[in-house]
Parts: C-alpha cells; sequence; structure tokens
C-alpha cells in the first residue's frame, strides 16, 4: 500500500479520490490549476441516476454509483447533501413513446426498478404535466446532489487542504521508465509513492488526450422559488429527447447540438432545468438562442412554468471520450501511475464510485466496479507528459 499520493484536479473525482485515500491513512497532496470544483463539478445539474444510462457497463455502474450516494449519506459525509427522488421519463410523440419502451427493457434488463404509466394515468396522476405527455416511466430510488456541495462535503470529511492555482505540468518519470515519481508545477517538483490524473479536459494534455477527450458544453436555467408548483412534482422530470441527445440508444448517434430538456424540482423551492449538448468548451457564455429553447421546451412540458422567473443561467463544460465511456485505470506500463476522466455528464453520479475503485487499485485489491470497459488501454496513443 502507497503511504503518499498525488492527485491532480480537485473536480468531484479529486475530491473522492483524496477522501478515499486519506481513510486509508495514505497522505494525500491535491492539486488545482483552479479551485476545487472550478469546472464541470461546479456547472453540473447534479442527477444521481441510472435513467438515462446507456445500457452496459455505464448502467451497472450507475447503479453502484447511486448505492455509494445512500451509503455516504447515511454515514453522514453527504448527510443533506443527496436529495433521494425519482426520475420520470417522459415521451411526447409516438418516436419519443418508441425509445422510451425500448429504454425501460434495458433498464428493466440491469435489474433497474421502473414503472411505465400510461397517458390515463399519466393525465390523472401527474396535472403538471402537459396533456401531449403519450406515456412516462418512474425509474425509483435516484436522487439529486449539487456538485460542488459534494466535493465540499469530500474535502471536509478528508481534513485535506487543496494546492489551489496550482497546475500539474508535468509527470515525473524514474531514470529506469519503470514508474513515476511525483509531478512538476510551476513552484517546484513533488514526490509521491504514487500519482492519479483526475484533471477533467486538463488531462488531455498530461496523457496526450487531445482529440480522444472532447469539450462539451451544456447550459442550464435555475428559477425563482414556485414552492407550489414544486410541491407537486414528485420527481425530475426527463424529455425522452433526452436519451436522443446523449445518444443513449444503440444505433442511435447524438446530434452536435443537442437540446434535451431535464427539469429538477429542488430543496429550495426553485427548479433546475437544463440543458444543452454542444461540442466545444466555451463553459463562460450562454447564449439567448439556447436559453430561449430550453425555457420553450420548459413549459411546453410543464405549463405552471409560465409563470415561474428565470433566475439565473451558467455553463459548464464536460469532459467526453471519443467513444462514450471514461477512462478509468492504471496508465500504460507504469505500475503506479493512474487515470480517471471522460466522465462527459456522468460524473457527479459515477465520480465517487469510480474513485473508490481506482483507490483500490492503487492499494493493490481488486476495485470492487468492473474498469475493465473503461481501461486506458484502448488508447494505445497515449503518452505521459514527462
Ligand atoms: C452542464 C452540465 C451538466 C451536468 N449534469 C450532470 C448530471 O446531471 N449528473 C451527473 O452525474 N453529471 C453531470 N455532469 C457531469 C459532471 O459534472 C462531470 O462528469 C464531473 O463533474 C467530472 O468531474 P471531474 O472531477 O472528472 O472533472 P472536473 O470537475 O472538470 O474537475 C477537474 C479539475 O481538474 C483541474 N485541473 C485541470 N487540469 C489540471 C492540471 N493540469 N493540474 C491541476 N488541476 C487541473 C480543474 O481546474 C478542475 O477543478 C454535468 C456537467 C455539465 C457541464
Amino acid at each position: 500500500m502507497p503511504s503518499s499520493v498525488i492527485v491532480a484536479g480537485a473536480g468531484i473525482v479529486g475530491a473522492a479520490l483524496a477522501y478515499f485515500l486519506s481513510a486509508r491513512g495514505i497522505r494525500v497532496e491535491l492539486f488545482d490549476e483552479e479551485a476545487p470544483a472550478a469546472q464541470a463539478s461546479g456547472a453540473a445539474d447534479g442527477a444521481v441516476s441510472v435513467a438515462s444510462k446507456r445500457p452496459g457497463a455505464m448502467m451497472t455502474t450507475a447503479l453502484a454509483g447511486i448505492a455509494l450516494y445512500r451509503k455516504l449519506a447515511r454515514d453522514g459525509v453527504f448527510a443533506d447533501l443527496f436529495k433521494p427522488r425519482s426520475t420520470f421519463l417522459v415521451a411526447a410523440s409516438d418516436a419519443e413513446c418508441e425509445v422510451l419502451e425500448a429504454h425501460c427493457a434495458a433498464l428493466s434488463g440491469a435489474g433497474v426498478r421502473v414503472t411505465k404509466i400510461d397517458r390515463a394515468t399519466v393525465a390523472e396522476k401527474f396535472r403538471v404535466l402537459s396533456p401531449d405527455v403519450g406515456m412516462a416511466a418512474e425509474v425509483h430510488d435516484e436522487g439529486h446532489a449539487i456538485g460542488y456541495q459534494i466535493v465540499h462535503g469530500l474535502l471536509r470529511a478528508s481534513g485535506i487542504a487543496v494546492r489551489r492555482r496550482e497546475k500539474v505540468q508535468r509527470i515525473l518519470v524514474s531514470s529506469d521508465g519503470t514508474c513515476v515519481k511525483g509531478v512538476a508545477t510551476a513552484k517546484g517538483e513533488y514526490t509521491a509513492d504514487a500519482v492519479i490524473i483526475a484533471s477533467g479536459l486538463g488531462s488531455a494534455d498530461l496523457l496526450g488526450l487531445s482529440g480522444t477527450l472532447i469539450p462539451r458544453k451544456g447550459q442550464l436555467l435555475v428559477t425563482e422559488r414556485a414552492p407550489a408548483l414544486n410541491g407537486r412534482m414528485p420527481g425530475a422530470m426527463m424529455s425522452c429527447r433526452y436519451l436522443l441527445s446523449k445518444g443513449s440508444q444503440k444505433g442511435r448517434p447524438a446530434p452536435a447540438r443537442g437540446l434535451a430538456l431535464v427539469v429538477d424540482p429542488l430543496r429550495t423551492g426553485q427548479f433546475l432545468i437544463g440543458g444543452t449538448r454542444e461540442d466545444h468548451g466555451d463553459r463562460r457564455t450562454n447564449d439567448l438562442d439556447a436559453v430561449s429553447k430550453i425555457l420553450a421546451d420548459a413549459v411546453a412540458l410543464i405549463p405552471g412554468l409560465v409563470d415561474v422567473r428565470l433566475l439565473r443561467c451558467f455553463a459548464g463544460a464536460r469532459t467526453a471520450v471519443v467513444d462514450g465511456l471514461p477512462i478509468i485505470g492504471r496508465v500504460g506500463s507504469f505500475g503506479n501511475l493512474f487515470v480517471a476522466t471522460g466522465f462527459e455528464g456522468d460524473g457527479i453520479c459515477l465520480g465517487p464510485v469510480s474513485a473508490e475503485s481506482v483507490v483500490a487499485m492503487v492499494c493493490g485489491e481488486k476495485p470492487a466496479l468492473n474498469l475493465d470497459p473503461f481501461t486506458p488501454s484502448r488508447f494505445p496513443k497515449l503518452r505521459i507528459a514527462a
């Protein structure tokens, strides 16, 4: 077992790595080029959800991810940070109903508790929804968490001070080239028994992954508090167009700029409404075209939102991988260099559980998750910035 580990990146993955490492008594140096949750983890919707995952490894890992959130909520680490709730997948057109039927079958096959709801029952029980909704499905036992709150919860529990505004520039390799010794920043060199790269989009420079990691922008909206309407929403409402936009369906590629609708009733009485999937990384701006389309979609699905004012908009850049799966595991032939990145729109759900398994790997144990589908070795061009 290593006695010290360097982690590059203090998003949700880096913070969770720090938490699980320090829980084993391992000394952690955690670096961030900006600040904790400064990038995707601070700009996420926060669905801790299997509802939109692709069948296969992503669904299985998401189920484990939700279970870990429940455990950490019980243990107090995520006390009051995880809101258990269902997700309702809603279909408005025949094409969406077809997608929903197929997706429900995939979810049930993976052991997810799903209840299909026909048009008449939707109209009777979910009066907040537009009468155009033809079918819905309740995905039970899910939840919601605000990414930056989870990052701070993990860091608080680990007791680690992040080295802020200290970018990892290079990875230091031993003279015989068999293992890594540590990292270099503008402030100097740091050594440790193992190094883990959890730098989101910044992982591309450190591991020669440009072209493999792709920035995927998302724009999100937050409304004012509307407790009466919020109280009538039994969970998050996710349009089946979200599945199409995300490419969650086998054989259906994601469009270059997807507009997909999720309306999440927050504990505060507000609504979080998302969002876009755009193949670029400008995370500083919102555009009126996207915002007005998201709002129009939201009001079309939940007509009562027409009386609720928009409070703010924000954007973030997800770290997507060309083949749609995250990159998690040991890097190349180095026994003590690891990576956990490329979680795209799923890292709030998958980040902590993946970090737990990476820590097991770093400690020479068999990880609880099957990480084989996510192995870095599927990208043979991966090279470290030494
Ligand atoms: C709009 C939007 C909506 C989303 N909605 C959801 C959702 O509903 N559910 C869900 O599960 N996920 C969602 N996600 C995805 C989720 O936010 C990400 O997958 C997750 O936050 C990734 O965490 P990370 O730690 O890998 O990366 P990041 O949060 O990007 O963290 C990487 C960190 O590394 C730092 N860094 C970069 N380079 C270096 C370097 N060289 N040295 C040191 N530090 C460095 C950065 O400053 C950053 O703080 C959403 C994302 C966006 C943008």
